[in-house]
């Protein structure tokens, strides 16, 4: 039986696709990136022969794939996604797996993360992940004894404030963290990426995220918060003055430690393969 490993991360407009060896290493031993064309038998075969290509022709023992959106409840097939519209309704899961012939685990993107630091972020407290990136997700981590496990959740769509003047959401409500410090509602509300901020337009994103962790927090009590996502490792730098004015919130209740995710650009695959142990 190969121990030759995939682990998958659909991108807005591409595939990442690493070669792990063995469930244990979250190291990628080779990988094979490409444009993804949205037409779903396209995308299905270039990805099976980016695959084969990896492996050298083996069939892989298994095969990890995070994408954005969400699944039917077997977790066969996508029933929305923002980026793979194409992809929608079709039998993702099954024919990956016969093509493939392994077995293929779906996970969403922001799961994908908190996977990465569940299963290879050497952490032994249970903790919020928050992907940090255009939009705002994440999921809860809980030590357990079977091993780490991850809770679907979504912290970005979190109300903190509810009021027709709050910035307008993605998913359709007013005042979510996300409509507040997402990196495209970032663009939106400043005029301008979050790169170019001043730091007095940062002082507002990172009251306004503390403020919004502050609810998550209350939700569903840690001492710690990882944050990943694209926003999360450029801007790396505020995450101190989120978790100060975080602290200063909770007013004692506890302390909340806030840090950046281990894995960077490659937590989407590393997450993937985690998720595939988990449930192997
Ligand atoms: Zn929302």
């Amino acid at each position: 039986m190969s121990e030759k490993y995939i682990g998958i991360d659909i991108g807005g407009t591409s595939a990442r696709v690493g070669e792990f060896d063995g469930l244990d290493l979250d190291t990628v031993r080779k990988r094979e990136d490409f444009q993804i064309s949205n037409e779903y038998p396209e995308d299905m075969e270039r990805l099976a022969a980016t695959i084969r290509k990896l492996t050298e022709g083996d069939s892989p023992a298994g095969v990890g794939l995070g994408i954005a959106g969400e699944f039917n409840e077997d977790r066969s097939r996508l029933v929305q996604s923002p980026n793979a519209q194409g992809w929608v309704d079709r039998p993702l899961r099954e024919d990956l797996a016969a093509e493939l012939g392994c077995r293929v685990v779906l996970i969403n993107d922001a799961e994908a993360g908190a996977w990465a630091e569940a299963g290879f972020g050497g952490h032994d407290q249970d903790f919020w992940f928050i992907t940090w990136g255009t939009g705002v997700g994440g999921g809860i981590v809980e030590q357990c004894s079977g091993g780490p496990h991850v809770i679907a959740a979504e912290p970005g769509h979190h109300v903190i404030r509810w009021d027709e003047t709050s910035p307008q959401c993605n998913c359709g409500k007013r005042g979510c963290i996300e409509a507040y410090v997402g990196g495209a509602k970032i663009a939106e509300r400043f005029g301008k990426p979050a790169a170019e901020l001043s730091d007095k337009e940062w002082e507002d994103v990172t009251d306004w995220f503390a403020r919004g962790l502050y609810s998550v927090i209350r939700t569903r009590p840690v001492n710690l918060v990882v944050m990943g996502g694209g926003v999360a490792s450029k801007q790396a730098r505020h995450l101190p003055e989120i978790e100060r004015k975080l602290n200063e919130y909770l007013g004692g209740l506890r302390a909340v430690k806030v840090s950046g995710a281990t894995h960077g650009e490659d937590a989407g695959m590393v997450g993937a393969l985690a998720a595939l142990r988990a449930e192997g």
